[in-house]
């Protein structure tokens, strides 16, 4: 149950305890997620056995609400360009530690089993062949690519999915490369808490080393072969 929410009047996070004591100068509590933004109530306020926290209306379709998120939603009915498989797939695997470096600043404490299954995942949803991607969403793509990621201890203290904004299909991001939907949430699903982070082209801020073992790698070849 959300911990944070958006105050209307400031565009200010506000977590559940600081909204109690200011209220009377705040607006309406928003959800954080773009393409949501209905108001949310406060519930639990007056029980001493509940946490207190944010609560969605009835039948929103928010995709921080754990039936919304179907894995795999927006990457089907991709188009697909056969042309290029073999071009993406060698650059994919030219750049593997940099994609895996940057992988682990999305995901944090990602493992190796874990990088090479979204890979494998990603492979079956043949993503090497959406029509003009640009390697930079290769990782923003693979984070998708599992349902959910499990908790992992250390630095991953609950589970958590991704999921795009504002899009039906994840090609919407290049096709239409101007919208303000450059945005993948991150969603705790313990406590449905929401981080917004920006898909931003810096592939190359990544170290081209990484402590992905050859034998991972040579399995990734295998597979994408
Ligand atoms: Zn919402």
């Amino acid at each position: 149950m959300p911990q944070y929410a958006v105050d209307s009047n400031t565009n200010e996070i506000v977590e559940i305890g600081a909204w109690l004591l200011t209220r009377h100068r705040r607006g309406k509590p928003l959800c954080r997620v773009h393409n949501c933004g209905v108001t949310l109530t406060i519930v639990g306020e007056h029980n001493p056995d509940r946490a207190t926290h944010f609560r969605h209306p009835p039948s929103t379709n928010c995709p921080s609400i754990l039936t919304n998120a179907v894995p795999y939603r927006q990457l089907q009915n991709v188009p697909i360009d056969h042309a290029q498989i073999a071009t993406i797939k060698m650059v994919f695997l030219n750049n593997i530690h940099q994609i895996f470096n940057k992988c682990s600043s999305l995901i944090p404490n990602l493992s190796f089993q874990e990088f090479f299954e979204i890979i494998e995942n990603a492979h079956n949803l043949n993503i090497w062949g959406y029509r003009d991607i640009d390697l930079e969403y290769i990782p923003y793509i693979l984070c998708t690519c599992n349902p959910y990621f499990v908790q992992r201890t250390p630095y991953r203290n609950h589970p958590f999915h991704f999921v795009f904004s504002e899009i039906q299909r994840v090609d919407e991001l290049w096709i239409n490369a101007g919208n303000n939907a450059h945005v993948i949430y991150r969603v705790d699903r313990t406590t449905q808490d929401v981080e917004n982070i920006n898909i931003i082209f810096d592939l190359n801020n990544f170290n081209n080393h990484s402590n992905l073992p050859q034998n991972r790698i040579n399995s990734i070849n295998v597979l994408l072969n």
